[in-house]
């Protein structure tokens, strides 16, 4: 269990006061000015040999990531994205760090920023996090009075503005070239890559987009040094994670926890266990709603980090940890998903659009019982077609969970199926 001198989020349930000088007295901004003096490319060293992978979802290496960012300006403007978007279903995490712990984030992009060479940063917030903008707003307002964002941003030497964006609530503005189409002011679709935005990004120049959890830890990173945030976790699987359990628990709750820690360790210690004890678990969603899910059998065992997940065909994902017990109806929940999927598709790929509308037709089916057995590999046929034939990761999102339920619960499909031929009321789906 983590310890709490190693928490880097220690006002995340917004006990104690977020005002600057509340963040100052635990730490937010001691030495800012010496941290940028070491000059970005010891900055990037230090964070590749952190070992931090992005917070988002994707987890790629976050150091080698700001590596990308061209040494020198070719006259064009370099410039750090911060995805605040966060709407991936189940997950909730950004927006403690956002509302309760906004200085973090605020310093980290000072920081990050620099490191990459831009002088300006967009933090791009989903719609409906209203109160989270506005709390960060009078954050950032704050660190300009006190002269830590602006001309010679904390007595650094370096001008930085930032800024933050709202969106209007479309979940495919989180894929960071719909981000930035959509902080252009165009509809949030997302681009062909190549181009990378490391090379052509926001406003056609260098780019980097990161999510917010990662930019919040780097300041306590680069303060604490590499060897610290590395010692937790395993190798490949480092540092701290901010966890948000949802579902059949006694205690939904969002936690900063050491990466890998069991998942049952997680559960229990901190959610007050699984409603009616281990027992009654049925399945867990281990990273947001977008990848496979985990039956209980595995569970037991189950280590939450990226590598873990990836070899169970699963994924740490956005580390939202959706729990469901033995009265959940597995098929209507993935089929809710498929449901969402289809509606956030942004149509401007023939698998996607058709797909998901597809998918979500058959899961439909196979909620009320009233598919063919044989339906059940012919959607797994179109999974595989949707997967990776996209030009971005929605269409694998909406892919994922479909293969998940039928990998794991094919047989509870196939008895729902035959209760609906032979009129057996046991196994028909929940209302
Ligand atoms: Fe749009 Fe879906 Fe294609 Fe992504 S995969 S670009 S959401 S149609």
């Amino acid at each position: 269990m983590l310890a709490d001198k190693d928490r880097i989020f220690t006002n995340l349930y917004g006990m104690f006061d977020r005002s600057l000088a509340g963040a100052r007295s635990r730490g937010c901004w001691d030495g800012t000015a010496g941290i940028i003096g070491r000059g970005r490319d010891k900055i990037i060293e230090e964070m590749k040999a952190s070992g931090l992978r992005g917070r988002g979802g994707a987890g790629f290496p976050t150091g080698l990531k700001w590596s990308f960012m061209p040494k020198q300006s070719d006259g064009r403007p370099h410039y750090l994205v911060v995805n605040a978007d966060e709407s991936e279903p189940g997950t909730c995490k950004d927006r403690e760090i956002m509302r309760h712990d906004p200085h973090t984030l605020i310093e980290g992009c000072l920081i990050a920023s620099f490191a990459m060479g831009a002088n300006a940063a967009y933090i791009y917030l989903r719609g409906e996090y209203i109160r989270e903008r506005e709390a960060l707003q009078i954050a950032v307002d704050e660190a300009y009075d006190a002269g830590l964002l602006g001309r010679n941003a904390a007595g650094s030497g370096w001008d930085f503005d930032l800024y933050l964006h709202h969106g209007a609530g479309a979940y495919i503005c989180g894929e960071e070239t719909a981000l930035i189409e959509s902080l252009e002011g165009r509809k949030g679709m997302p681009r062909l890559k190549p181009p990378f935005p490391a090379n052509t990004g926001l406003y056609g120049a260098p780019t980097t987009v990161n999510n917010v959890e990662s930019i919040a830890v780097a300041p306590t990173i680069l303060r604490r040094g590499a060897a610290w945030f590395s010692s937790m976790g395993r190798p490949n699987n480092v540092g701290t994670k901010v966890f948000a359990i949802s579902g059949h628990v006694n205690r939904p709750c969002v936690v900063e926890e050491a990466m890998s820690i069991p998942l049952r360790e997680l559960l229990e210690k901190h959610c007050g266990g699984v409603r009616g004890g281990w027992q009654n678990l049925k399945a867990v969603i281990p990273g947001g709603s977008s990848v496979p899910l985990l039956p209980a059998a595995v569970c037991g065992e189950a280590i939450m980090d990226f590598d873990w997940l990836r070899e169970q065909r699963s994924g740490l994902g956005t580390a939202a940890v959706i729990v469901m017990d033995q009265s959940t109806d597995i098929i209507k929940a993935i089929w809710r998903l498929s449901k969402f999927y289809k509606h956030e598709s942004c149509g401007q790929c023939t698998p996607c659009r058709e797909g998901t509308g597809w998918m979500m037709r058959v899961m439909e089916r196979l909620v009320t019982g009233e598919a063919d057995p044989a339906e059940i590999d012919m959607l797994l046929d179109v999974t595989k077609q949707v997967e990776g034939h996209t030009i971005c990761a929605l269409g694998d999102a909406a892919a994922w969970p479909i293969q998940g339920l039928i990998r794991h619960c094919r047989g509870e499909i196939e008895d729902r199926i035959k209760a609906k031929r032979t009129g057996r009321v046991s196994a028909v789906a929940a209302e």
